[in-house]
Formats: structure tokens, sequence, C-alpha cells
């Protein structure tokens, strides 16, 4: 980041220097022209600019940071698929699957489908969810057990049925009969490692009143970040990627394994639509990582689309979403010694003319997410609400 500038206004830069980069100069001129035109109903907030809605658009491929760093042996990361099949002129919601799946089939990510961090009782259970914007389409999955790309079942649930989200054994059983391969146990030999050390820690043969035990797990769990044991993105831990092609077609995904040593059952943010991710095909999209149940409560990426509706840039969207979980995060198990949230949680978010953003409560060492344009793979720092961590004292 150069020096002197503030994230914010890097990010803002850096998204401005591109778009001039990326769109041919007639787009380019047409969009300081003004070929945005107004989502007609809505009205902009006061002194709001203008929404943007369809036409040319930077085609940009956004995911969490794990979207940048997985290959499973492969030559491409989450976000370099993708973008390369949205070029090649695929649908943008097989190009943001595609991306996924590498992350999901990866060992190494511990957060989501094959490999990820099982349950408590140290079965791997999966959510995941997707959304079409121009087809209006979505399908999701949650605690599915067995299969190894989540993202895909959920995919057959939006192509194959009249309905949003299936869950459990049934989730299973349907994916059975849509032709997937449906394993055992998703253990790899690492999470199965990590997750008896947790049940040593947390002493099973002595149980503690259900609140206690909950306490319990989560301090342990933070004990094992603090240790090195775990990475803290893979505690909590997700992959969520949205991609906009030059039409301005925009389709997003997130899939995760959810809470580690969650109680069995337990379905976070990821496959809620509004919560875990959301597509409005005119507006944008949001998709997010992070404590599942800040956002089911106040249906985050649901508020962060509309927001941009009214004319918000997808950075001040995203902050004013955080603002609305801390403003109602008041349960003191929930808060820090500053009365502060104890979590984290990010967002990542994109709009119709292909800026894009990502913004966090506390942004803990490098927190960064991925994106891929015309330029390539890079990192972008996101935007922090809040100074310091989640448990300061
Ligand atoms: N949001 C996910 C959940 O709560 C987990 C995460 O992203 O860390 O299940």
């Amino acid at each position: 980041m150069p020096h002197g500038m503030t994230r914010r206004e890097f990010v803002r830069a850096s998204a401005a220097a591109g778009l001039a980069a990326a769109v041919p100069g007639s787009l380019a001129g047409a969009a300081a022209s003004g070929a945005e035109r107004r989502v007609r109903g809505v009205a902009p907030l006061p002194g709001a600019p203008a929404v943007h809605v369809r036409g040319p658009a930077r085609p940009v491929v956004i995911a969490s940071e794990n979207g940048g760093r997985f290959r499973n042996g492969g030559p491409q990361t989450c976000v370099e698929k993708a973008f390369s099949m949205i070029v090649e002129g695929r649908d943008v919601l097989d190009a943001v699957i595609a991306g996924v799946n590498i992350v999901e089939l990866d060992p190494e990510d511990t957060s989501v489908g094959y490999g990820g961090l099982p349950n408590a009782d140290g079965v791997v259970q999966l959510d995941a969810s997707c959304m079409h914007g121009p087809k209006k389409r979505a399908g999701g999955v949650a605690a599915l057990e067995g299969v190894r790309t989540p993202s895909l079942v959920a995919r057959a649930v939006m192509d194959h049925t009249d309905h949003h989200l299936l869950v459990g054994k049934d989730a299973q059983a349907f994916a059975r009969r849509m032709g997937f391969t449906i394993e055992d146990d998703l253990n790899t030999e690492r999470s199965r490692r990590l997750w008896l050390e947790w049940k040593r820690r947390i002493d099973p043969e002595h149980w503690l009143d259900p609140e206690k035990r909950a306490e319990v797990g989560f301090r342990v769990g933070q004990q094992m970040i603090r240790e090195g044991l775990l990475d803290e993105s893979h505690y909590w831990g997700t992959i969520h990627c949205s991609g906009i092609n030059a039409k301005g077609e925009i389709c997003a995904v997130t899939t995760t394994s959810g809470l580690a040593w969650k109680i069995p059952g337990r379905v976070g943010d990821s496959p809620i639509l509004g919560a875990g991710i959301y597509v409005d095909n005119a507006v944008g999209s949001a998709g997010s990582t992070g404590r599942g149940e800040a956002n089911l409560y106040n249906l985050t990426s649901f508020l962060i689309v509309e927001l941009m509706r009214r004319g918000m840039h997808p950075k001040d969207a995203a902050l004013e979403g955080l603002k609305r979980i801390r403003a109602n995060t008041v349960e003191k198990r929930l808060l820090n010694a500053r009365g502060l949230p104890n979590f984290n949680i990010r967002f990542y978010v994109l709009n119709a003319r292909g800026e894009y953003a990502g913004a966090t409560l506390y942004a803990p060492r490098n927190d960064r997410f991925a994106v891929c344009t015309e330029n390539g793979l890079e990192f972008v720092p996101l935007e922090p609400l809040l100074d310091g961590q989640p448990t300061d004292d």
C-alpha cells in the first residue's frame, strides 16, 4: 500500500485504476457519462449516487482468502479458475462453482468440503448454497454428510427441484439419487487428529451443563488457535466466491464445513439465502465467512445488497452491515472486555459494475481477500470496522 494512504483510499484507488485499465475506452466513457441508470421504483438514499444496473461490466471474481491460496495440486486457485471460465464465455455460476470445487477437494483447507473440521461427534457436516443472478434461481444443502463437493449438490437442488434447501440425511439421499458418490467419512488424518485433541481437552467424561459445555468448547477452540494448532480462519472458515462477466451477469456460491466442533445438526449462515450469500443481478452480490450466528440474526448479505441498491459503494455497504452486527451483539458472552463482539466476521461484496470490496469486523494479521481480473490473482486488504482483535482484554 502506498505510504500515506489509508487502507480505504488504497482499495478505492486500486479499484478505480483497475476499472480504468480494464474497460475499453468507449465503455469507460459510457460509464463515466452516466450509462448507469436507477433501479426502477427504489429511491436512492438522500445524497447517494444513482444506482448502477446492467450494461457492460468489468469481469471480476472475488473470494475469501482461501480462494486465492489452495490449488489442490493443480495449476489454478479458485478465483483464477472461475475468472478463466468467465472470460471463455462459460456460465458464471458454473465458473464460480468450478472454482470452489478446487478448495472443497483440497484436504489442506480444513474449513471446506473434504478434510473440513468435523462436528462435536467427529462427523464432517457440510453446508453450501448458490445463487444464479440472471436466472433468479438458488439452491442449497445443509448438514450434508459424505459428499466432498456440497456446492455441486446445492447446484443440483437449484437445477432439478422446485426447492431452495435440502437438509441432513435427505439431502444425502437426494445427492445419491443424483449420482454423487457418497463416502462414509470425509475426515482426513489431520481433521481427525485435531478433533481428537479437542475431545481430549474438553474431557467428555465429565459433561458440564449445556451452557458451560459450549463455553468450554469455544474456549478450547480459541486456545488451540493461540497455540498454532488451528488457523483462526479454519475454526470458523468457509469459502465464498462471487463473479461477474462482461454482460453484467452475477452469480455466487458459499460452501463450508461450518463451525469446527459444532453441535451435530447445527446449520450456519452459508446455506441460508440472505445470510451467507445474496445476489440480485441488477445490484450485486454479497457473501460471508465467520460467525454464522451473527449473520443469521441480521441477514447481513441481504442487507448489504439492499444498501447497494440504494446507492452505496460495496465497501460502505459492507461496513454498514458490520455496524448492524455490532449493534445487535449485546449478550455478555459474545462481548470482549471493551464491550465489542468477541468474534470475527467478513463480507465479500461485488456490484453490478464490477466494483468490489471486502470488509471485516477486525483485521487480525494480514487479513485480505482474493480477487482475479485480467491482471491475474491479487490479494486486497479487508477494510476493518474495528481496531484491535476480537479477544482484546
Ligand atoms: N460462516 C460459517 C458458519 O458459521 C463458518 C465460517 O465461515 O467460518 O458456519
